[in-house]
């Protein structure tokens, strides 16, 4: 029997995995393929936190396929189409990626190739949900969400039974070099554990949690929230699993805030999958003449965490760290540099592409655009984030900003979040690079310079 090919992309995993499970279901060996493609996506390929978790979740799917990956570097399509010349392989099997370098790439293989795709990353399909008047793609998340939840969500599948593989020439994972070698900037990943059996274990772990997480959520210094998104990004679980085991925990408010930020998941990749441009391009056509400034000393400090404002730098350091921050924290620290620096906001997505483990292309730009105000259903420009009272209110006593800034250890809780305003500011911090207040005038006035 000839071979089927099953390509691996955002979807690591056995478990409810369509493509894998229509692939077996056929009874042909299979070619378990994964393709490191730094071409297709062009500006938008793997930075360098994406690599390291890459690298390990692609050691954990091998041995959960008793070594049969085969591993392929080059142009996606190319490969593939090589793959099936090379072995006579009848078909090839693969969950639908919603990037639009993807789905261009996917398109034209269809009509290549004998191809059966699935969703295997989204509760439903970008295309599912239309607005009531005129069959639109939704802008604004409330409607959007309330019709989702209307929607009822497939029940997930378990892991396919023995599978039977083709052997292919493999490349060896090690000399893809996905690992930062000097400096080994990811030696603070240490509470990752990228891969299928992890994402399960985070999951049942936080199912403890959940009926907390309606105030949990917003507070840095506790644990919580799930930090699934870097196993749901690389489909490491499927979100139908999650959505499932959050719902048939029966923990009121909890649960349906949860079940809400699986919703903002859908949205962010839905505005993608309809607004190509999302990631370079501002939704709100307004702010293509807004007047950024440049300044690479203050984007230096900020990348660096040596902004002189506690709850930024905490967060940067979490950053660079960990490779993850805390939802609120994002949105203060994109805050401060699109409002109160005036840095544009596409510096800040591209720095977060770099160093998160979850880096997303739809909630990533989606998120900046948001706090930028310049996406759908933003948050309005006007609306300024003031990093001291926000850090005052979620991080009251200052143990998020004391474990990633230690050099504030010494500065009493009262003064933690403004220290510049201590009676003995700490000398080994520095002083904040932006007037809060001059800051946020010179934004507005920005911002008015668009309306006239
Ligand atoms: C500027 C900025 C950039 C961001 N970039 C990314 C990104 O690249 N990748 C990413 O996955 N998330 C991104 N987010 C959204 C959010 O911060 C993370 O999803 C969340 O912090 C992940 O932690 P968690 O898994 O513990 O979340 P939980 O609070 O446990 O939420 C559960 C899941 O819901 C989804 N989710 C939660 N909040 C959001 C949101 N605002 N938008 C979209 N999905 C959400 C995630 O998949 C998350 O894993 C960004 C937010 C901001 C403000």
């Amino acid at each position: 029997m000839k071979p089927v090919i099953v390509w691996f992309r955002q979807d690591l995993r056995l478990a409810d995995n369509p493509a894998l499970r229509a692939a077996a279901a056929t009874g042909a060996p299979l070619i378990c393929l994964f393709v490191l493609d730094d071409q297709t996506p062009g500006d938008w390929k793997w930075g360098g936190a994406s690599r390291w978790w890459l690298h390990h979740s692609l050691c954990s799917l091998d041995k959960s396929l008793d070594g049969n990956l085969v591993l392929r570097r080059g142009d996606g399509a190319k490969i593939v189409k090589s793959l099936v010349k090379e072995t006579g392989a009848e078909a090839v099997f693969w969950n639908r990626c919603y990037e639009p370098f993807a789905v261009e790439r996917d398109k034209a293989l269809k009509a290549e190739l004998a191809v059966q795709s699935f969703n295997g990353a989204l509760l439903h399909e970008p295309w599912a949900l239309t607005t009531k008047t005129g069959g639109k793609p939704f802008r604004v998340f409330t409607p959007f969400w309330k019709a989702m939840r209307m929607l009822e969500v497939d029940k997930p599948h378990p892991a396919p039974g023995k599978l039977h593989h083709h052997s292919v020439k493999s490349d060896a994972l090690k000399s893809w070099k996905l690992l930062p070698t000097r400096p080994n900037w990811a030696k603070g990943f240490v509470d990752w554990t990228p891969g299928e059996k992890a994402a399960q274990d985070a999951l049942y772990d936080f199912l403890d949690d959940v009926g907390e997480y309606g105030t949990a959520r917003d507070l840095p210094d506790r644990d919580g929230t799930s930090r699934l998104s870097p196993h749901l990004h690389w489909g490491e679980i499927s979100p139908r699993q999650v959505w499932h085991a959050i719902k048939a925990r029966h923990a009121g408010h909890g649960s349906e805030t949860f079940l809400k930020e699986l919703g903002w998941r859908e949205f962010c990749a839905q505005l993608l999958f309809h607004n190509p441009e999302l990631p370079d391009k501002p939704l709100d056509q307004r702010f293509v003449k807004f007047k950024w400034r440049k300044s690479e000393k203050d984007f230096g400090a900020w990348t660096q965490g040596q902004t002189g404002i506690p709850i930024v730098d905490a967060g940067m350091h979490q950053l660079w760290q960990t490779g993850w921050m805390h939802n609120r924290v994002r949105m203060i620290v994109a805050s401060l540099l699109i409002k109160h620096l005036g840095i544009h906001w596409r510096e800040g997505e591209r720095w977060f592409w770099d160093t998160l483990v979850d880096a997303d292309l739809a909630s990533n730009s989606a998120n900046w655009q948001w706090v930028a105000g310049c996406g759908a259903d933003a948050a309005p420009f006007f609306r300024i984030f003031n990093p001291v009272l926000q850090g005052k209110k979620f991080d009251p006593r200052g143990v998020y900003v004391r474990r990633f800034v230690p050099e504030l250890n010494i500065v009493p809780d009262q003064y933690i979040h403004n220290p510049w305003e201590a009676p003995q500011p700490p000398a080994n911090y520095p002083q904040p690079i932006v007037d809060l207040a001059k800051g946020r005038d010179r934004a507005l006035k920005a911002f008015r310079a668009l309306k006239a």
